[in-house]
């Protein structure tokens, strides 16, 4: 579940991003990037883990499940 809005649905990639455990440390990857935009913080305000957070309006975090790497044979 979310900690952010407290939904548990799979429709979106739940994230591990800092040290907090349990449903208190899995967040949405867009609930953590509007709350850390409209807090104006990198930190994780319960376990002070700093987010690895690049400002830019794309995901927070990419993640890439296609092969797309050349690899040439
Ligand atoms: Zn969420
Ligand atoms: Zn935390």
């Amino acid at each position: 579940m979310c900690r952010i809005c407290h939904e548990g649905s799979s429709q979106e990639d739940l994230l591990s991003p800092c040290e907090c455990t349990g449903t208190l440390g899995t967040i949405h990857r867009s609930c953590l990037e509007h709350w850390l935009s409209s807090s104006n913080t990198s930190y994780c305000e319960l376990c002070h883990f700093r987010f690895a957070v690049e400002r830019k309006p794309r995901p927070l975090v990419e993640v890439s499940t296609r092969g797309t790497s050349p690899r040439a044979q």
